[in-house]
């Protein structure tokens, strides 16, 4: 099931705001919120079953057990959840998620967290191997993406950054940032342009920092418009984005152009390369050639790229990287006058584990450029692969140019219902909307032999049973028909939060 078909319900998309205020006003009312409670709970309860497939299986904890379990028992509860899930990704039915996998790689990786699983680079004194490790991750990620040009260009620049805990992290602190130096400049209301498809870390970054997100229609090929994201220029904006590539389509904004729009206007530019940065810059492995999307740009003020994506490390890392030390320094939180002592941090959290540090440092170096190289070549050729594969299929399109994330669409059948027949089959895409639509993040699961064959002959197996299947017929999600009860934008918010409610429930 995928949630997202919920707002494609006619009646949600074309709820007006009237609606939306009288339904909310009704909730207030006992009677009217309990026949609402009781569809929310009817809508939900098939996702309930989903989320805790282990029921009646492996033993649910409500409470601390009173006598420790002993290790054999939990290890083996972990074993038969692990093994099975790993059945879902190992194989490569899974758009992104799992980049690398490889099980050497794995086993390196857990050699790693033997060595680092007690550490905390809040305590450097402690530590100093984690502040290296850092320092380093920064300052290869930098030069694999133009500090060395950037310098060459101007004495001033001089990219540096931090480690994160992830693509959002990083987001979240380059717009705290620019926040941050605009209010020391006295603006206090800012504002940041973006293209409608970059990422939803920006609405959050708007939401946890009081930054005011003007989100720009991007054109045609699903690439952000120039001339539409100058026009949003306001003099409260702070910065511009752009993404290399985009999360929903995978294609590359024009960033030289917007950069230079960002430049002329005297604003940041900031380019989310979370998702592709390790692949992009690596691209000419497969005879691909790149617009710059780095700091080779002038105007390209901060970058974030994933290393836990394409970089390879386990989940836990990401890279956010700003032109100059100004900048960064308006990341960094400072405290003088608590009575715990000084205080500094740099990224969000306080204690940070240690290990994601030296697991994202290791995989760097035993990686290497020729590694990223053959791992991007063959990430490009598999989506090229698949690319023209699902562009020769019958009632099939592709949105925009991309490389390998891959949206693909239908005018002739309903592409959700394509999705839930590859979801039957064993694959787990994304389902995407504005326009409705699927997409397949191409990573080293799926360059292995015979997993693009087995992905283009079930799509196209499966649009071929949707084709077939008469129009109407709902028996495949009985959710979306009572979607229809709930017939507002405002209203499927209250569903997302209700869901994420489910995830709590043991
Ligand atoms: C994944 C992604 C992010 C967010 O990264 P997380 O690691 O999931 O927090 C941001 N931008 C793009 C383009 C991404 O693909």
């Amino acid at each position: 099931m995928k949630i997202e078909r919920l707002l494609e319900n006619p009646v949600v998309r074309r709820a007006p705001k009237a609606a939306e205020w009288i339904v909310a006003r009704l909730q207030r009312i006992p009677a009217a919120r309990r026949r609402i409670d009781a569809a929310f709970d009817e809508m939900l309860a098939p996702l309930r079953r989903e989320l805790r497939p282990y029921d009646g299986e492996i033993p649910t904890h409500r409470t601390l057990p009173d006598a420790g379990r002993p290790k054999d028992e939990v290890l083996s509860h972990l074993d038969r959840m692990a093994e099975r899930e790993k059945d879902r990704w190992f194989g490569g039915r899974v758009s992104g998620a799992v980049y690398h996998g490889g099980e050497a790689h794995a086993a390196f990786m857990s050699e790693v967290y033997r060595r680092f699983g007690q550490t905390n680079p809040l305590h450097p004194d402690v530590w100093p191997s984690l502040s290296k490790f850092e320092a380093e991750i920064v300052a290869m990620t930098a030069d694999m993406l133009g500090a060395e040009a950037a310098r060459a260009a101007d004495p001033a620049a001089d990219v540096c950054g931090t480690v994160t805990s992830g693509g959002t992290e990083s987001i979240l602190l380059a717009m705290k940032a620019y926040r941050d130096r605009a209010r020391a400049r006295g603006l206090r209301r800012v504002e940041i342009v973006v293209p409608e498809t970059a990422h939803a870390a920006f609405d959050k970054a708007g939401a946890y920092f009081g930054i005011r997100v003007v989100k720009v229609p991007v054109g045609p090929d699903f690439r952000a418009d120039p001339a539409a994201m100058a026009r949003a220029i306001t003099p409260r904006t702070v910065a511009m984005v752009g993404s290399a590539p985009s999360f929903p389509h995978g294609v590359i904004d024009p960033i030289e152009e917007l950069s230079e729009i960002a430049r002329a206007n005297g604003i940041g530019f900031h380019t989310d390369a979370c998702l592709g940065g390790f692949v992009l810059a690596f691209a000419d492995a497969a005879g691909i050639d790149v617009p710059p999307f780095d700091f080779r740009l002038p105007g390209v003020t901060s970058m974030s790229i994933d290393t836990h994506k394409y970089g390879y490390a386990p989940k836990g890392t990401s890279v956010v990287l700003y032109r100059d030390r100004d900048l960064r320094h308006h990341q960094y939180f400072v405290a003088t006058d608590w009575p715990g002592g000084l205080y500094f941090s740099p990224t969000l959290a306080g204690s940070r584990p240690g290990a994601p540090i030296a697991q994202c440092w290791a995989t760097m170096l035993h990686m290497g450029r020729e590694g990223y190289r053959d791992a991007a070549r063959r990430i490009l050729e598999t989506g090229r692969r698949i690319r023209e594969g699902i562009e020769a299929m019958d009632g099939l399109r592709v949105l925009g140019d991309p490389l390998w994330v891959i949206a693909f669409t239908s005018d002739e059948v309903d592409i959700y219902r394509v999705l839930e027949r590859m979801t039957r089959r064993g694959w787990s895409l994304n389902g995407l909307h504005r326009p409705p639509c699927v997409h397949i993040a191409v990573t080293l699961r799926h360059v292995e032999p015979g997993v693009a064959d087995a992905f283009l002959a079930d799509l196209s197996a499966c649009v071929e049973e949707v084709r077939r299947e008469p129009p109407g017929d709902e028996s495949l999600a009985p959710i979306y028909g009572m979607a229809a009860t709930v017939p507002t934008r405002g209203l499927v918010a209250e569903i997302l939060r209700r869901y994420v409610d489910l995830l709590y429930e043991p």
